[in-house]
């Protein structure tokens, strides 16, 4: 059921659709500008990892070590990454400064959607949440108060969520799928390092699909194959394919051989 909520600070955790309504408007004139960037913990989704670590010019790898943090899913065994916060007294996020993100263009999905949550990614064990939002309840947030309407659709285009959760999606799936799964079916080592290559360390997976035995046992066409060689978005998206096809297994589907390891191309 979809509700129509003018007022959230006042009302318990609620399931909202893209066509439910609400107040918001956060602009650098509201006194509590910034305070939502510092003591948060930011999930990044693969596709945010992307456009951060090529807004930084940085490799995938550095930007993993010098900007994240891995945590493993709470009864689950896929690793996730937040943004590492600062060291100082306010644990603030490190693109954060008094006037605003700067990284702004490129900030993470969980970043557009504030002050909304997307259910999908909270990673709730045994939750029936697929496809709906809430919002992130904070009482320090004067955004409620600003005189402005939306529909969550509305939002969502406005804060060009749509693009990313269209390049997440097969990975939300994913998650969610092996969440659904009994909690005594445990993903191996290996299966946990290949999710986190192919997942947020899109770089290390480029070479490992073009410098290790991969192509010999994934066929690829030479066009899909080109395109591999640059374009991440591309790469990342094959890449879930083919761990949806693999990951639960203990075997290569294609070959019935062992999954090659993903240290080999290092
Ligand atoms: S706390 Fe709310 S209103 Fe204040 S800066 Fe963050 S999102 Fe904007
Ligand atoms: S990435 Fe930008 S918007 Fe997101 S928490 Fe950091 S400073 Fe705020």
């Amino acid at each position: 059921m979809e509700e129509n909520n003018t007022n959230p600070a006042q009302i318990n955790p609620v399931r909202l659709g893209h066509t439910s309504t609400f107040k918001f408007k956060c602009h650098p004139g509201v006194s509590c500008f910034t305070q939502c960037c510092r003591g948060i913990n930011i999930i990044l989704t693969p596709y945010d990892i992307i456009r951060l670590k090529t807004r930084l010019n940085l490799p995938s790898d550095q930007f993993l070590a010098i900007y994240t943090e891995p945590h493993l899913l709470e009864k689950t065994d896929i690793p996730v990454l937040t943004l590492k916060k600062m060291d100082d007294d306010k644990d603030s996020c490190p693109f954060v400064r008094d006037e605003g993100c700067i990284i702004y263009e490129d900030r993470p999905t969980a970043c557009r959607y504030y002050p909304l949550g997307v259910a999908s990614l909270q990673h709730k064990e045994g939750a029936d949440d697929d496809g709906f939002f809430f919002f992130v309840h904070e009482p320090h947030c004067k955004g409620f108060e600003e005189p402005c309407d939306w529909t969550v659709a509305e939002w969502r285009a406005d804060q060009g969520v749509d693009i990313r959760d269209e390049v997440n999606a097969e990975w939300t799936d994913l998650v969610v799928h092996k969440r659904s799964f009994p909690p005594n079916i445990k993903l191996t080592e290996q299966a946990k390092q290949m999710f986190f290559m192919v997942s947020y360390n899109i770089d290390k997976f480029r070479q490992f699909v073009f410098e290790s035995s991969f192509l010999e046992r994934v066929p690829v066409d030479d066009e899909t194959l080109k395109k591999l060689k640059t374009d991440d978005v591309a790469l990342l998206k094959f890449g879930v394919n083919w761990l949806k096809s693999v990951l639960f297994r203990p075997k290569d589907p294609m070959t019935g051989q062992d999954l090659p390891d993903p240290d080999a191309a290092s």
